[in-house]
């Protein structure tokens, strides 16, 4: 389902705070579900509303832009999977000249997710393509819902507004920083390790960080999800390598502090990663602290991996981040080193090293 109109259309300049703006945007929505749009039909929340429902719960937009609304699916994000980000990243491609910029309705459990394998599939993107959704349905009168529409527009329209972004709670976060750190508040996203990019604040759009969006754009629409994330405990058995091997092509082993692996059971987790490694599974370290990132060359536990296996790190990226940045860089690399080199090397500002 696509292509209905809703609206202000033909109005040649748009006013914000009384100042005028230039020419008006065309932005287009892509909704694809979640809370935003939900219902209680007898059984929980569920997606209920359309594209065009929403817009008419904030008539607000139509002072803002010109908009133009798509149906992508109405899914609770929870059921959202990589092939799904990869549908919307080939429509914002083929509709890309005809835009200013792009607004997506998605679910805020996955939201994170979305948000960093678009970032892949865009990279660079010169033009906004801004996710939004709520913690509350737009149908209810304390809903976060209109706000966050309505500002996520407010920033696509904006002539500064550029790449993936998260709009939530007033602030823009980078794509690959977002992560839903709260399930019940307004404020659900946090940036992690990097500023938030811009306010949107009494209509206007404030900037702590502008024109960050600087190399070529780069559009893919392929994206490898046979990718698994396995979460050291302590005393897990090396097993789960194994396992690992028999069904991915990618292993993010979520480490230790800044990327301790285990080095008991007479090496059972080294052994474990060289015989991933001898079936062409790819591995990537992250860490499972929160905040700051991992160095696994601080310690010998992670010092001996790194040395031996050439295993690219996650440094401060988010694991939403490092599984979205996986999972596009199996598509693109044919050998462990080229896909150790495009692992660490930067797209956008995912790496700060
Ligand atoms: N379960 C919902 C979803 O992710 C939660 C939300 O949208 O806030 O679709």
């Amino acid at each position: 389902m696509r292509g209905e109109k809703g609206g202000a259309g033909g109005v040649a300049e748009t006013k914000r705070n009384g100042r005028k703006c230039g020419k008006v945007k065309k932005i287009l929505l892509l909704a694809t579900g979640g809370t935003i749009a939900s219902r209680n039909l007898g059984e929980g929340l569920t997606p209920a509303l359309t594209a065009e429902e929403l817009l008419g719960c904030v008539p607000e937009i139509a002072n803002v832009c010109d908009v133009t609304a798509e149906q992508v699916c109405n899914l609770d994000s929870t059921n959202m999977r990589p092939e799904h980000w990869v549908q919307i990243a080939r429509r914002v491609r083929e509709v890309y000249d005809a835009y200013d910029g792009f607004v997506i309705t998605h679910g805020t459990d996955t939201m994170a997710y979305a948000a960093a394998c678009l970032y892949y599939l865009l990279q660079n993107a010169r033009k906004p393509v801004v996710l939004t959704g709520s913690q509350i349905s737009i149908f209810e009168r304390d809903s976060d819902a209109r706000d966050n529409l309505l500002g996520a527009f407010r920033y696509a329209s904006d002539p500064d507004a550029c790449g993936v972004r998260v709009f939530f709670d007033g602030k823009v976060i980078c794509g690959t920083r977002a992560r839903k750190t709260r399930t019940r508040s307004f404020n659900a996203f946090s940036s992690v390790d990097y500023p938030t990019v811009a306010l949107v604040r009494d209509g206007r759009v404030q900037y702590y960080i502008k024109g960050d969006v600087t190399g070529e754009e780069r559009f893919y629409d392929r994206l490898d999800a046979d990718v698994l994330l396995v979460k050291l405990t302590p005393g897990i058995d090396a097993g789960i390598l194994d396992y690992a091997a028999a069904h991915s092509h990618a292993v993010i082993l979520e480490s230790f502090g800044v990327g301790g692996i285990p080095h008991y059971d007479d090496g059972a987790f080294e052994k474990g990663i060289a015989r991933l490694q001898a079936k062409g599974v790819r591995i990537v370290v992250a860490t499972q602290v929160a905040h700051e990132g991992s160095a696994m060359e601080t310690y010998r536990v992670g010092y001996r991996i790194k040395e031996k296996y050439r295993l690219p790190e996650a440094y401060e990226m988010t694991t939403e981040a490092v599984l979205a940045k996986t999972m596009w860089a199996l598509t693109v690399t044919d050998s462990a080193e080229a896909f150790y080199r495009v692992f660490e090397t930067p797209v956008g500002n995912d790496l700060l090293i």
